[in-house]
């Protein structure tokens, strides 16, 4: 139902209240003028009729004079404006001012007559055929000793007083109506005023309803309007304040939580996911719109968490879990931690899930296993060929001297690998402590010198391969670095493109500046890299080759060295290969 306005309420009634009043006023005020004017006409007849009373008596007396009486009734009729009849007990008139009696009729029918001669004053209104105008008659009993000798009746006409009557009531129905109307004018302004305050609060509450909790009801009105629109006020701003303190909070929640580095993902009793941050949404793999608010098992379709899920709903205490997954073939590991949640009176309303991704942890923990197996291997050969040969000789089984010189040497050559081993991972451990300390020694200063001096120490070895190696590099070209170090590197990367590049082949060693950054690079054109191997060469012992590389005197241990030596100066360690094409190493230095 559509509802009407206040104001549209209110004002008919207020108009049906004046016109009723005014038509009962008029009704009422009609009405009695009416009464009081016949009341006043019927007691001035009865008045009149009373008073004729002893001059007619004298005339009942002698018949012969009643023919007078006529005269004089007339006489007295054109004074007092009425009219006057004598009529006897049987109905007979006996006298007239207006008609001859001889010619009336019997009046003993007529109602005013009937009440005289039963010895009451009657007062009758009705319309006179024979006067043709509406007459008040008013009877009296003309008394002789008791005895009613005949009625007295005066009449006046009152069609003037009707007239009189309608004309007054005209005028107050026009009064009536002028009344009304500024009746009906004065409550309009009134009720607007009234209703104007209750409109303004109606307007406030709607902008409110609209979520413009700042703006405030204009206070005006009465006291109780007043009082409303007060109250209004101070709730739309306690509102506003709680809703700024619920936003801020939930910003710091949603600040904490999106940069939160383990995912979170909180469910309702129905697994229904109620919040999930960006941190999960990265670690799964998800769409962070097409899961929130979704079932956990259509959001993520992984058995280990919807398992896990389900038994941290069955357990009273947080319980933790591992599981892997597989992101473009690469093995992640994730590590999880589930809580029930409870409200604040201590029910069960769902469950938080804490994801951490321990893939690092994960990969570094395999790599030290593989280090220390690694390292144990490299060593056991070196070591099982020492021993062996040093058995044969202690036992004295060997009798002449090229074999005995021949088990010698054998242990030369293992011992000193065992000790280039060992010299690199001293090497390398020593680079990894520098690494890791918070000031580095690290100077700005030409790096041309550093290089040549690095290319010196490789010329033996590359002469014996017959291998030419041409260096480029700007005189003033500067670099932050520790020279020591960088010399190591760079001598590592020239010896394996000596040891992989046939003989009579040449290196390539340049050094260049990019923006911030100096880039030194080594490039030979030997066997090169298979692309499967690419991303592991600069692993502790991880050769492409094993046989090749300790034919050469490898340790397995070179680019490890490089790369930690790049992370040390701020750097990196990058490579480009084919296999049978070359490869070209990139170690990116900072300019300063
Ligand atoms: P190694 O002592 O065995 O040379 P490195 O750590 O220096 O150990 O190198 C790791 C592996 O990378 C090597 O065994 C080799 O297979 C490959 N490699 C390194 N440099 C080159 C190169 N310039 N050309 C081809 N292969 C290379």
């Amino acid at each position: 139902m559509i509802k009407k306005r206040l104001l549209w309420q209110l004002f008919p009634l207020y108009l049906i209240i004046v016109v009723v009043s005014m038509v009962v006023m008029l009704g009422y005020y009609s009405g009695s003028l009416r009464e009081m004017y016949l009341g006043t006409v019927a007691q001035g007849l009865e008045a009149r009729a009373n008073l004729l009373i002893p001059e007619v008596t004298a005339f009942l007396d002698s018949p012969e004079r009643i023919a007078e009486l006529s005269k004089i009734l007339k006489e007295m009729g054109i004074k007092s404006r009425t009219r006057i009849t004598v009529i006897l007990p049987n109905g007979e008139v006996a006298a007239d001012s207006d008609q001859d009696p001889a010619k009336m009729e019997n009046h003993a029918a007529r109602p005013e007559v009937i009440t005289a001669l039963s010895g009451n004053t009657g007062i009758i209104t009705r319309y006179s055929n024979t006067l043709d105008v509406r007459m008040m008659y008013g009877a009296v009993p003309l008394l002789v000793e008791g005895k009613t000798r005949a009625v007295i009746r005066t009449a006046v006409p009152i069609s003037s007083f009707d007239a009189i009557l309608d004309a007054f009531f005209n005028r107050m129905v026009i009064g009536a109506c002028m009344i009304a109307l500024a009746v009906s004018l004065i409550s309009w302004w009134l009720l607007r005023r009234f209703l104007l305050p209750l409109e303004d609060i109606r307007n406030g509450v709607q902008r409110f309803a609209n979520g413009d909790l700042t703006s405030r009801i204009y206070v005006h009105g009465s006291k109780e309007i007043v009082y409303l629109a007060r109250l209004m006020n101070k709730m739309a701003m306690q509102l506003n304040e709680r809703i700024d303190t619920v936003v801020r909070q939930r910003n710091e929640l949603d600040a904490v939580f999106s940069s939160m580095t383990d995912g979170v993902i909180a469910v309702d009793s129905s697994e229904r996911i109620i919040s999930i941050n960006r941190a999960a949404v990265r670690l799964l793999e998800l769409e962070p719109d097409a899961v929130r608010g979704k079932l956990i098992h259509e959001a993520i379709r992984n058995a280990d968490l919807q398992n896990f899920v389900r038994r941290v709903f069955n357990s009273a205490a947080g319980i933790d879990y591992e599981f892997r997954i597989y992101k473009n073939r690469q093995e992640q590991f994730f590590k999880i931690y589930g809580a029930i949640l409870k409200d604040s009176q201590g029910q069960f309303i769902g469950a938080v899930v804490i994801i951490t991704d321990i893939t690092q942890s994960r990969k570094l923990e395999i790599v030290r296993r593989d280090f220390v197996a690694n390292v144990s291997h490299e060593l056991r050969t070196p070591i099982a060929a020492i021993k062996g040969a040093s058995e044969l000789l202690i036992s004295g089984d060997i009798d002449n001297d090229k074999d005995k010189a021949e088990f010698l040497s054998i242990i030369d050559v293992q011992t000193e690998r065992l000790s280039l081993i060992i010299d690199d991972l001293l090497a390398l451990s020593r680079i990894e402590q520098e690494e890791n300390k918070e000031e580095k020694d690290l100077s700005v200063m030409p790096i041309k010198d550093v290089i040549a001096s690095a290319i010196h120490d490789c010329e033996v070895f590359a002469t014996e391969k017959k291998i030419l190696i041409k260096f480029t590099c700007d005189d003033n070209l500067t670099a932050k670095i520790q020279p020591r170090l960088l010399e190591q590197a760079v001598v590592n990367l020239i010896e394996n493109a000596i040891k992989y590049s046939d003989a009579g082949s040449h290196v390539a060693v340049a050094a260049s500046e990019q923006g911030k950054e100096v880039i030194v690079s080594v490039k030979d054109n030997g066997c090169g890299i298979p692309h499967e191997h690419l991303s592991r060469i600069f692993e502790r012992f991880y050769r492409v080759d094993k046989s090749r590389s300790r034919k050469n005197g490898g340790t397995g241990l070179g680019l490890a060295i490089v790369k930690h030596i790049a992370h040390l100066h701020g750097g990196r360690v990058d490579v480009e290969s084919k296999p049978n094409s070359g490869s070209t190493f990139y170690v990116t230095l900072q300019k300063s």
